[in-house]
Order: C-alpha cells, then structure tokens, then sequence
C-alpha cells in the first residue's frame, strides 16, 4: 500500500510543501525516486537505506519507488532524508501511520541515522504552519531557530530511532525551544563614537530617514567605513516580521550555524570589490547573495568604482524592486533584497584631491578617468552625496562625543511615520516615490520651486535630479516635521552633491 509523507522543498527564501509518496513492488530489490529530484535527492537512497539499518530497522527486499509531488517543482537539498526513510518505515509496517496525516518531516540523515541540521528549517517551520500542519519534525540542531514561529509544534530529534518511537506512540519527542538570537560578532556601533564630521551624520540621518542611497567622497582615513558601519544602529528598530524575513534568508545561507536563532540587528553587509555576480545577487542553486543577506539592513559597497560594471549593473534591478529575481532552468526565483546602499569612494586614484593638507598626485587624465568610473552604473539609484572631509586631530583629541545612535533614531522613526501616513503616499518611504507622486507628496511651496529651479539651471542638473533633490527635500522636511517643503528644505537637499570643480589644484 503507498504511503504519503509530508515534507517541503526550498524555493528562494520559501519552503513549498511537498509530498513524498512511497510504495512497495514485488520486484528486485532497489531505489527508484522520481519527481524532478536534484543530486542532493538521488543521494538520499543511499543515506536512507544505512540509517534504517543503522536504528536496527529493515530495509524492505522489494523495489522501493518514492514519487515526489508536484512533479513540476526541482526538489533541491536534502531534507527529504527523513521523509522517505519515514515513508518506506510506514510503508513496510514498521510504524504507525496516525500521525503522518498533520505532521511535516524535514531532515538530512548520517550513515549512522542521526538528524543532522540543515539549511531552511525557518522557512520549513513556516511553510507547516501555514499549510495548516499541527507540527514538524526537525533535527535538534536546527529545531530552535524554528521555535520562534508561533501557531504549529515544532518537535526536535537527535536519531531516525527517536522519530520511529514517537510515530509509535512509545517515546515522546521534545519540543524545540527557541534559541539565543544570532548576534554579530561585533557589538553595536553608535554613532556617538563619531567625533566632529556634521555633514555627514546629517546626510547619514537623512538617508536613514527617507529610505535614501548615500555616496560618500573622501581621503583614505577620514572615517567613511567607520560612518558606513553606524546607519544600521540609526534605522528605525526591527519588528519581529522582518526580525523573521531576515532570518529566512540567513536559515537558507546556512549562516545561522551553532543553534542559533533569530537575527535581532539589522545586517550589515560589506562585501569586497572583488566580488563576483553570483556571491553579490545570489546564484541559480539560490545561495542568496550579498544583497539579500542585507535584507532590511545596509549594504557597504567600500571603494565603489572599483567593483565590477557588471556586478554594479546588476544591483539596479533590486536597488528598484526591493527584491532580486533569479533565472534557471526550473522557471524564476524571488529572493528578498530590500536594502540602504551606502557606497564610498576617494576623490581619485590617490585618494587625495581636495584634502586640506596633503596634495593629490594624480594626473588629470587619471581624475577624469576615475571621475567616469564614479559616474557610471547605479549613480542615479543614489539620492545623497557628500564630500567627508578628514577630521581635524583636535577634534579627535578634544572634541565632545557626537549624539547618540538612538536620539538618532526616535528622528529616523518620527519621520517614517510621517511617510506611512501621509495620504497618497501608499506607505512607502519617499526615496521610493516615483514621477508625479513626488511632486504631490512633496507639495513644496511656490518659494521652494522657485528655489529649485535656480539649483537646476545654475549646476545644469537634468530632469533626474529635480526628482532626486525633492525626493531628498521632502525628508528633510519630514525631520522638521513640516507639512510642505519650502525653500530651506529644497537649498539642503540640493547641498548634498559632490563639487563640480575636482581638477586637482
Ligand atoms: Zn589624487
């Protein structure tokens, strides 16, 4: 008689349920799984067959067919180890069969039979719940980072034999509890460790406020990693919805490791410039890429023009979506990619062009060049850019600590909430307003068009940065807590430009 099992597979950050039908033939004894299973898949009879044996169980002597429904649907990793051992057991009455019908299995097994953790435990946990399952059964190993989701019984096993008691009612299984949240290595860092540089904390809250990209210009050393790594700890606090989006997509990286559970901080993510396609917006076997281990939190693109074109190109379809779509051969993948970019680059190849003490020893051929290489893909993503000039040594010395990370933020939050509830804005932060709705949100003053205009004409900016510098303006007027955008707003928005003139002197 066959047996029907219920597990999931991964697609992106989802799990999709899946079923693992297993029936037994009166033929030669072997192995057959058919359904579009991956590699990972067709190994499992191997596994499978050891670990029965291994928890002093019989591997049945016919010909053991597993059919994985929906066919359609690429079955990848190897979290179907457990379904199908539990399926042939069922299948050959050595367990039970009652509760099959509302529990998800989801587990790779060793040789010897032990539940091993695997990638995407969350989204399975997830998927059972919202598929209407009372529980799933997990390795204990990854069992916690489950336990957070609330409204199905998450179950943890060490060994295929404890699965098999419990499907006969002789041992229980323990609950999977939910674990220490995935910190990061490093504590917090609060912006009150930055010393003197009010510009760019002013364009680092402003960012934060209206959901802006940042450009920072500045000399090697003059602090623009060290303000980069701050705007997570000034984004308004995370909620435990994207507290669990963001935990997907690390769940599904295997970057949770060691037991732990909920990502609680929001990313932030700095990947070198030497980083190919495939590790910055993810790959066709969906290993999510930098871009959406940034989900919700900020992505450092250090020395901008020196990444790929190529790689840069391919930011400007999430930087616009908020998410990443990937193509193969079993149809598209979405995976989240909802991010604060903020990008730094020196003035030129020295490094130096424009510092008040150290001269620049490009020629200016070479600026030009590089002044080409700062302009090209992903520049009109960016709203804000500001020159971060060194720190003078006395400020170092004497200067008082800057404001702190948190006052920062309640600024950051107040203005949030003043974009999700302005009408006609559809919840969305201004960065994301696009054509018309711009000009209607941003209701600026006769004054402040006027204002505008002489910014355009008098720096030659095109019909883009009319949109970019209102865009900017309307959070500033957000900060200040004002209905319209007057002239003030519109001359700090347009302040934030990098100088024209950056011939070496
Ligand atoms: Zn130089």
């Amino acid at each position: 008689m066959a047996v029907a099992v219920h597990t999931g597979t991964l697609e992106g950050v989802d799990a999709v349920p899946i079923l693992v039908e297993v029936d037994l033939l009166r033929r030669l004894p072997s192995v057959v799984i058919v359904g579009l299973p991956g590699g990972a898949v067709r190994e499992s009879a191997d596994r499978v067959r050891s670990a029965i044996q291994q928890a002093d169980l019989e591997f049945p002597r016919k010909r053991v067919v597993v059919n994985l429904a929906p066919a359609d649907v690429r079955k990848v990793g190897t979290g179907f180890d457990l379904p199908i051992a539990v399926g042939i057991l069922a299948a050959s009455g050595q367990v039970a069969h009652e509760r099959l019908d509302d529990t998800v299995f989801f587990g790779e097994l060793s040789l010897e039979g032990q539940l091993r953790g695997l990638r995407g435990a969350l989204p399975a946990a997830l998927m059972a719940r919202d598929a209407g399952f009372r529980r799933i059964v997990l390795p204990a190993d990854c069992a916690g980072e489950a336990a957070v989701v609330e409204g199905v019984e998450v179950l943890a096993a060490d060994h295929l034999a404890d699965v098999v008691a419990w499907l006969d009612g002789s041992r229980p299984l323990p609950a999977g509890r939910p674990t220490a949240p995935t910190v990061p290595a490093e504590p917090p860092l609060d912006l009150s460790e930055v010393r003197g540089q009010h510009r760019a904390r002013r364009a680092l809250e402003i960012a934060a406020a209206g959901g802006h990209n940042l450009l920072l210009v500045g000399a090697p050393g003059c602090g623009k990693t060290m303000l980069a790594a701050r705007m997570p700890g000034i984004l308004p606090a995370l909620g435990f919805e994207e507290s669990i989006d963001i935990t997907r997509v690390w769940s599904v990286a295997g970057l949770l490791g060691d037991g732990r559970g909920l990502v609680t901080q929001r990313p932030f993510r700095a990947p070198h410039h030497t980083i190919s396609a495939a590790g910055m917006v993810g790959s066709a076997t969906l290993r999510p890429g930098e871009v959406s281990l940034a989900h919700h939190g900020v992505l450092f693109l250090d020395e901008l023009p020196e990444f790929s074109r190529h790689v840069l190109e391919l930011l400007r379809q999430p930087l616009e979506d908020r998410e990443i779509t990937l193509t193969r051969a079993a149809g598209t993948v979405r995976l989240p990619a909802s991010v604060s970019l903020v990008a730094a680059a020196n003035p030129c190849p020295c490094g130096y062009l424009g510092h008040p003490t150290r001269p620049c020893a490009c020629s200016p051929g070479a600026v030009e060049r590089y002044r080409t290489r700062l302009s090209g893909p992903l520049m009109d993503r960016i709203d804000l850019q500001v020159w971060v000039q060194p720190v003078d040594p006395e400020q170092i010395v004497h200067g008082r600590r800057g404001e702190s990370s948190a006052a920062v933020r309640a600024r950051v939050e107040a203005a949030r909430a003043r974009q999700r509830e302005r009408p006609g804005q559809g919840g969305q932060s201004n960065a994301a307003l696009r054509g018309e709705a711009i000009r209607e949100v941003a209701a600026p003053t006769t004054e402040a068009l006027r204002v505008l205009e002489d910014a355009l004409a008098r720096f030659g900016l095109s019909a883009r940065a009319w949109a970019r510098i209102l865009k900017v303006a309307r959070t500033i007027a957000d900060l200040d807590g004002a209905d319209v955008v007057d002239a003030a707003h519109v001359l700090e928005a347009s302040s934030f430009r990098l100088p024209e003139d950056r011939e070496p002197t």
